[in-house]
């Protein structure tokens, strides 16, 4: 939960302990303070020229307002044009320009928002997380394998899908459908020998049939039992095959997640079978002769779990059971500890929900030595593990990038003089705003604002005119300027002013429609990184929110990523005029794809898949976002029923003598081009 602004995140660094991460911080330490022995020269260089402290902007201060180093490592960091860089092959390849690829693409006619797919990354994060699991299954001896499966509800996109079963081929890496769908969008798709094909959700006949069918297709398709009605179900669907059927069960723990998506776990949890149904299930499959079946144990207690110990206090019940089932005669193979691997949004290294206090190799680390532990107690075989990480396999390999299409700044002018006979509260306004001071602010904000009040019950009650009330707001803009100014100065921010940076920020009027592609910041106000991907060299000087193209008053981004908390404001760049700027939104790669709707009928945007060549890059696919006419076409609208219909009302016009012929005719040739338009505004 966001917790007190100010109040520092807990469980920290200290919870870290790879030996490569603790290098790295202690790394970025030695530059954090280098950097700011510079940077203090700098200034003084330029206190001791003018007498304005006017620091010099450099992309190390970019990197560390945006915190990218925290969030993006390996694969996103800034180069010295100011530009965002991608390295999707981590540390180990070649990096490309992330602006100059945005301005190739445009050249194709590739207009924003516009997603870009990094393939490489998406290799990248299956060899970091089949790495860890190796290492750790080496450090600890573990006599098993780690067959992970990526969910097939985080991205479906088929060109993903595809790329994703090709990249795993080496480690056998399977998929999980949670659906219907799913499972014939995975059956379809995976055919890697030995990689597993995990069944999850709601399961009717039809669904467990061609589960269990799939093993004739030499696939290994093991159908989790989540409700105890599906129990009946598999074993009169494997006796009527005469197929015996691969089946797991899946827990709820008592162990709960935390964050967002704490409910997923817990005895009221939606999905899973209590102690009790477990056990009854057992029994039902003995009657039926199938409880060696029985192979797998699966839990999944959310998503985005941010702290290590809820993990370890899941897996450690989840171990008991286990031995518990095989001892009781089931003829366990497979431990399926489910999602929750977290993505660090914020880059803190904190068990705040945007973030996690561990990294890939402490989460395999605690699998791989709580379950073995757990088994060398009952001399029992180790399973094979699985888990079905889905945001920490897909989130990075995807950027949004979309343009500002215009500002609206809080009015900022200093006022103009007082002048003879001027209302009573104006010259009380006037008189707060010329006494504001270090010591003062705060009295003067409480002051302005009630001043303010004042003058808008006067307007009510008729005694201030019109003229007198824009007057008053602009003294009262002004007074919150002035006080900003100071209070931005000051180490710590009274409560009662931390709203004045909300209440001065600038609009950033953003190409893109937040329902469309970052549902979960307006459902569950997720917190992704988003900074301009140029002029990282310049100083941003604007604070401001972004509000989309919706007509929607939901449709804004009014939280960032801080270090602490989240931030109300994100600092950006005056626009320039006849320069676009472009913004990113990062690690938005899981989830938020298939959530978006069509609010407003802003539909998909263009998307392209990029992996990098020796020579620079390559466009694997180009999906093209929705055209006018696919988006109304959701909504049961025939795009020739509509031209028609402004055709006759064009006709009918020119017969009244209301419109030109010439009028009517650009009036149909927009609305028909408009129909195989892209649904977002075009430069
Ligand atoms: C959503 C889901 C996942 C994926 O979780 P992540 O946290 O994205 O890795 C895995 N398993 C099940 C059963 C799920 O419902």
């Amino acid at each position: 939960m966001v917790g007190k602004s100010g109040s520092p995140k807990v469980e920290g660094e200290k919870a870290l302990s790879g030996l490569h991460e603790e290098t790295t911080v202690r790394k970025r330490n030695q530059e954090a303070s280098a950097h700011q022995t510079s940077d203090q020269t700098s200034r003084q260089a330029l206190e001791s020229g003018n007498g304005s402290v006017k620091k010099n902007w450099s992309i190390e201060d970019s990197e560390e307002l945006y915190r990218i180093t925290g969030w993006g490592e390996p694969y996103f960091s800034i180069n010295a044009a100011g530009h965002v860089t991608v390295s999707p092959l981590g540390d180990r390849g070649g990096s490309l320009d992330l602006y100059e690829l945005v301005n190739a693409l445009k050249l194709r006619n590739l207009d924003l928002p516009l997603l870009i797919r990094f393939s490489d990354i998406l290799e990248d994060r299956i060899e970091r997380l089949n790495a860890a699991f190796a290492k750790a299954i080496a450090r600890y001896n573990y006599d098993g394998v780690y067959r992970g499966v990526f969910p097939v509800k985080c991205n479906q996109q088929r060109h993903l899908i595809e790329a994703l079963v090709k990249f795993g081929k080496p480690y056998q890496f399977g998929l999980e459908a949670g659906s219907k769908p799913e499972l014939m969008i995975a059956l379809a798709s995976l055919k890697t020998p030995g990689a597993l094909l995990i069944c999850n959700g709601y399961k009717d006949r039809e669904y467990i049939e061609m589960a269990i069918l799939a093993q004739q297709l030499g696939k290994i398709p093991i159908i989790v039992l989540e409700q105890i009605e599906e129990v009946s179900l598999v074993i009169e669907a494997g006796r009527k095959l005469g197929i015996r059927p691969i089946v797991g069960v899946r827990a709820k723990l008592s162990s709960k997640g935390i964050g967002r998506w704490g409910t997923s776990a817990g005895d009221r949890a939606k999905f899973g079978l209590t102690i009790p149904e477990i056990l009854e299930t057992v029994e039902q499959l003995r009657a039926a002769d199938l409880l060696d079946s029985l192979q797998l144990l699966h839990y999944h207690i959310g998503s985005q779990i941010s702290s290590i110990a809820v993990i370890k206090d899941a897996i450690r019940e989840a171990s008991q059971i286990y031995v518990e089932l095989a001892k009781l005669g089931a003829n366990m193979k497979y431990m399926d500890v489910g999602g929750g691997l977290g993505v660090d949004y914020d880059g803190s290294k904190t068990n705040f929900y945007a973030s996690k206090n561990y990294n890939i190799q402490n989460y395999a680390n605690d699998i791989v030595a709580e379950v073995k532990e757990a088994c060398a107690e009952r001399n029992l075989a180790v399973p094979t593990l699985i888990s079905e990480s889905g945001r920490a396999i897909a989130s990075h390999q995807s950027v949004l990038v979309f343009n500002v299409l215009g500002t609206s700044d809080a009015p900022s002018s200093p006022p103009e003089p007082l002048q003879e006979k001027e209302h009573l509260i104006i010259r009380n306004l006037y008189e707060t705003y010329e006494s504001i001071s270090e010591e003062n602010y705060q009295e003067a904000y409480h002051d302005a604002t009630q001043f303010k009040e004042e003058a808008i019950s006067l307007f009510n009650f008729g005694y201030v005119s019109l003229p007198e009330r824009a007057r008053a707001e602009r003294l009262y803009w002004a007074c919150c300027e002035k006080i900003l100014g100071i209070v931005r100065q000051q180490e710590y921010v009274p409560d009662d002013l931390e709203d004045l940076e909300k209440i001065m920020a600038s609009i950033y009027y953003v190409n893109l429609s937040v329902f469309q592609s970052a549902p979960d910041s307006w459902a569950i106000d997720q917190l992704f990184p988003i900074m301009p991907i140029h002029r990282l060299d310049e100083e941003p000087t604007k604070r401001a929110t972004l509000a989309d193209l919706t007509c929607d008053s939901d449709g804004k981004i009014d939280q960032f990523i801080d270090l602490r908390d989240v931030k109300h404001v994100l600092e950006l760049h005056p626009l320039v005029e006849h320069h676009p700027y472009y913004l990113g939104m990062f690690l938005n790669g899981a989830y938020q794809e298939i959530m978006g709707n069509l609010h407003n009928l802003f539909g998909d945007t263009n998307a392209v898949h990029i992996t990098l060549t020796p020579k620079g890059y390559q466009i694997d696919h180009v999906v093209k976002g929705d055209t006018m006419t696919e988006v109304l076409g959701y909504v049961q609208y025939n795009s020739e029923d509509l031209v028609e219909s402004i055709r006759q009302q064009t006709e009918q016009a020119m017969q009244d003598r209301r419109i030109s012929l010439q009028d009517s005719q650009l009036l149909l040739q927009n609305y028909e081009r408009s129909l195989s338009r892209y649904t977002y505004l075009t430069s």
